[in-house]
């Protein structure tokens, strides 16, 4: 089996030092109440750029010669544990690994839909899926008429982020950095707005895009969008911090327009998805009725590859190269 370590923090970027593979043999028999899975997908995620520093954050970081932490789907290939039975598929907190060893099971997941496609349970009926709903739902409760800006809206999290404000009647604006997911916005998810922020009239075209003023940012980048939402909020407006993927790589924008939390009366919150874990029930029965009516679009970004690949796939996000969630194949 191979697994990645962390090798070296990364100063910005994440590159090709910054992991190390480690391979070992698999075993040959199971101790009981074990079970070998077999990692069949792997997520990679924007908050995996923060376990890689050193600093205090909601979780530990990852120790320099520790595994990587991130979640995966895979089948059950060998078990001394009658609860996990050969074949079945599991989730958990595998790493940037092609094999798992549980000791006992309790770290091991079933699915509860069989008639979804798998990848989905790290996508829609994953972290991102939960993300969307709850933070959305908790911080913004969008109403119907109301104007909702949404950053990263192409991305995972903001492409579900969109369509539910969407269901719940609320104009929605959407933010993204290339004109191709632009168009999949329009298009596709048919949000009412969607704007490239690298484009040279950005602002001007944000103001405009929000001239009678915002009610709602559900905001994944920081830095300059959220400046620009700050600009135009309205009185009490409500803002979910959810991410702010621009500053991950160590370089942070200003906020120019700090001072109008003061004058607006704006309620920005942050979040972390745990936060809700008793709203996740309610959010995977609304986001599969949504799902199997053909209301929402969770698309899917897949990479084959192997472990080699995860470390490239991460670094993508942080250029964009992704449109919806980004899962690597093994
Ligand atoms: P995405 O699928 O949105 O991937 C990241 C996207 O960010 C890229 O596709 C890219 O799209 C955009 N991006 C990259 N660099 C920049 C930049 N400098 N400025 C603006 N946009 C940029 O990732 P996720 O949906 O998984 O995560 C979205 C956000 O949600 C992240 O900030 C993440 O940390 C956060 N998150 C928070 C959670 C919580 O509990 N609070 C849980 C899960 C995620 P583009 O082409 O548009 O630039």
């Amino acid at each position: 089996m191979s697994y990645l370590v962390l090798q070296e923090r990364p100063k910005d970027e994440i590159t090709d030092t910054t992991f190390k593979k480690v391979t070992e043999p698999l075993p040959e028999t199971l101790k009981k109440g074990q079970v070998l899975v077999k990692v069949s997908y792997v997520s990679v995620d924007p908050a995996m750029r923060g376990y890689l520093a050193d600093v205090r954050s909601y979780l530990p970081p990852i120790a320099i010669g520790a595994p990587m932490r991130a979640a995966g789907l895979g089948e059950v290939i060998k078990s001394e544990n009658p609860d996990f039975p050969v074949g079945e598929i599991v989730r958990g907190f595998y790493g940037f690994a092609d094999h798992f060893i549980s000791q006992d099971g309790s770290d091991l997941e079933k699915l509860p839909f069989k008639d979804v496609e798998i990848p989905q349970y790290l996508a829609l009926f994953g972290i991102t899926g939960l993300t969307a709903y709850t933070g959305l739902m908790n911080l913004i409760d969008p109403k119907p008429g109301q104007t909702i800006v949404v950053s990263g809206a192409a991305g995972a999290v903001g492409s579900i982020v969109c369509q539910i404000a969407k269901l719940k009647g609320a104009r929605v604006v959407g933010i993204a950095g290339t004109p191709e997911k632009v168009k999949w916005l329009l298009n596709d998810l048919k949000i009412d707005a969607a704007l490239n922020y690298k484009s040279p009239d950005y602002e001007k075209e944000f103001v405009e895009a929000t001239k009678d003023l915002i009610d709602g940012y559900f905001d994944n980048v920081g830095g300059k969008t959220l400046d620009l939402a700050l600009k135009q909020a309205k009185v009490h407006a409500k803002f979910a911090q959810c991410g702010g993927i621009s500053g991950y790589n160590g370089k942070v924008e200003p906020l120019y327009n700090y001072m109008n939390i003061v004058k607006f009366r704006i309620k920005l919150e942050g979040f972390i998805v745990i936060d809700f874990k008793s709203d996740f029930p309610k959010a995977i029965a609304d986001l599969s009725t949504w799902l199997r009516e053909g209301k929402i679009i969770s698309r899917l970004d897949i990479i084959d590859g192997n472990v080699d690949e995860l470390p490239r796939a991460l670094a993508g996000l942080f250029k964009g190269a992704n449109t919806g969630k980004r899962i690597v194949k093994l």
